[in-house]
């Protein structure tokens, strides 16, 4: 199944995005419109449209997901300082692009989040 999505375009190099980590599972780059210093989405490259479609032999790729974004913090040495990860799913949770994502917030003290 292809992933016709903006995040599907750029993991092909069908739209250009900054790059910022990839492997073999997945792929990192900044956030089109930072909602901090540092907005880091991390993407499966398996099309996964959101944590609802997450069947259990896919749930390793989330633990990828989040391995990778600390792994990002520490190279990029705002690890000690800290950070947020943050996964939106469908309509209330926010989410705008659906293929599963994560994202990594970082750079100055974050507010607290609710409604
Ligand atoms: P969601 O709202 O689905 O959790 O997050 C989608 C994120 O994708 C948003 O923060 C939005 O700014 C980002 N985004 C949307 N289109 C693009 C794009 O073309 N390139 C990049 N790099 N980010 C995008």
């Amino acid at each position: 199944m292809t992933d016709t999505t903006i995040f599907g375009k750029i993991i092909r190099r069908e739209l250009p995005a900054d790059i910022v980590y990839e492997d073999g599972d997945l792929i990192a780059f900044r956030d089109i419109a930072p909602q901090a210093p540092v907005h880091v989405l991390f993407v499966p490259k398996t099309p996964i449209a959101t944590l609802n479609d997450l069947q259990a032999d896919q749930a390793a790729l989330v633990g990828k997901l989040v391995h990778a974004a600390a792994q990002y913090a520490q190279r990029e040495g705002f690890a000690e300082d800290g950070y947020r990860i943050v996964m939106n799913c469908n309509g209330h949770g926010g989410q705008t692009v659906f293929q599963l994502h994560l994202h990594l917030l970082a750079g100055d003290q974050l507010g607290r989040f609710g409604t």
